[in-house]
């Protein structure tokens, strides 16, 4: 039995986690939930699955739904109570679903305490990749991938996938990218599109933050960097590949030129249960592929010109140091900047492109250098915006 705590329980993938527990009821236990504001929809998944320990970010929706928590539960609340609720004793997992580096902390703290990381929050990776993966391998803490490429890698590469010494033998990891709602699409002007056309991701049901991310390619941009941490392959050697179908979910290339892909629905259910029953698999009630019924499968080069984000994430992980937090955090700033309106879907990578290049890097950054230069690029990015 694991027992599974799950951060961001109320978004996509911690409702998509809640389901997969639901279906392997005699091998997981949900022992903690935690979500930002949604306090109404935690208690009810609290209620459903008798979990006792319950986290809540924001204070003022901590105020507001104490009530409505059953008996007995205990209720953590800020950014503090995230923390608390990763390094419970009770748990062996911490499924890490909240959005952007407000995961950093609580998945420091569930490495502290050894616990195995199923980690879908991949800006944890992008902004600390280093300090993350060697407090993981002093702990003993195992980093499962949630993200569908990373856990399609992770499947690809078997037994071997807990193995230091697996990028030995690797020639290359293929991302594939769906493209977006933007993919070959020409006739669409980048300064005047509008929110709702960026939200409207073609194959995946996700939150507002992954599919802007998806439209402007920088999800595919990050995730070039979370494959370099999660599995040591170098940047040069990590690929990304547009394949609107999303059935396959990316390749490994070996050495030998072979290359294995790991296929699926595009249903986040088959990579939250492989990381929560790795290295087992069993029958959680998901279904194979039809094939005939697929038609046809394409690949083809993403379009770097028009999208880019792929460039400036690539940029941010060569440069390494502080940059690649510093990147992040102006996106996901300046995300939420497009989609209050305040700037348009190019005004998106001009903004942190204008702030990596106002950036001095520092090499070999501790944890704090890290969190401060997020804390400035996230400001700067708010002001420029607001100008
Ligand atoms: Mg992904």
């Amino acid at each position: 039995m694991k027992r599974l705590i799950i951060l961001g329980s109320t978004g996509s993938i911690g409702e998509n986690a809640l389901r997969v527990a639901s279906a392997l009821r005699d091998r997981v236990q949900v022992v903690g939930i935690a979500a930002r504001t949604g306090g109404e929809r935690l208690a009810e998944q609290a209620r459903e699955f008798g979990v006792s320990h319950v986290a809540l970010a924001d204070e003022k929706a901590a105020l507001a739904c104490k009530g409505m928590f059953p008996d007995g539960t205990s209720l953590h609340v800020g950014a503090e109570g995230l923390v608390d609720l990763a390094s419970l004793e009770e748990a062996d997992v911490v499924l890490c679903a909240v959005v952007g580096t407000a995961g950093l902390a609580p998945v420091m703290a569930a490495i502290d305490a050894g616990k195995d990381i199923a980690l879908a929050t991949k800006e944890v990776l992008v902004a600390a990749g280093e300090v993350v993966t060697q407090r993981a391998a002093e702990t003993g803490s195992r980093l499962l991938p949630v993200d569908s490429e990373h856990n399609a890698i992770f499947q690809c590469l078997g037994d071997r996938a807990a193995e230091q010494s697996r990028a030995d033998d690797i020639r290359r990891l293929i991302l594939t990218a769906s493209g977006g709602p933007f993919a070959g699409r020409d006739d669409v002007d980048f300064d005047t599109v509008g929110v709702e056309e960026a939200l409207a991701h073609p194959r995946w049901n996700m939150g507002a933050k992954i599919s802007i991310d998806s439209a402007t390619l920088m999800n595919k941009g990050l995730e070039v960097l979370e494959g370099h941490w999660l599995f040591g392959v170098p940047l040069d050697r990590i690929d990304v590949v547009v394949h609107p179908q999303s059935i396959v979910h990316s390749f490994v290339e070996f050495n030998d030129g072979s290359v294995l892909a790991q296929l699926s629905p595009p249903d986040m259910r088959y990579a939250i249960q492989y990381a929560l029953t790795y290295p087992e698999r069993c029958d959680g009630g998901l279904p194979g592929l039809d094939l005939p019924s697929m038609g046809m499968l394409t690949f083809s080069e993403p379009d770097a010109l028009r999208f880019p984000c792929l460039a400036l994430a690539r940029q941010a992980g060569e440069a390494g140091g502080t940059l690649p937090a510093v990147m992040n955090a102006a996106n996901e700033a300046a995300v939420q900047g497009f989609l209050e309106g305040g700037i348009c879907f190019s005004g998106i990578w001009r903004t942190v492109s204008a702030i990596m290049d106002e950036h001095d890097v520092i090499s070999a950054p501790s944890l704090a250098a890290i969190v401060d230069a997020d804390c400035w690029a996230r400001a700067r990015a708010i002001e420029m915006i607001g100008q």
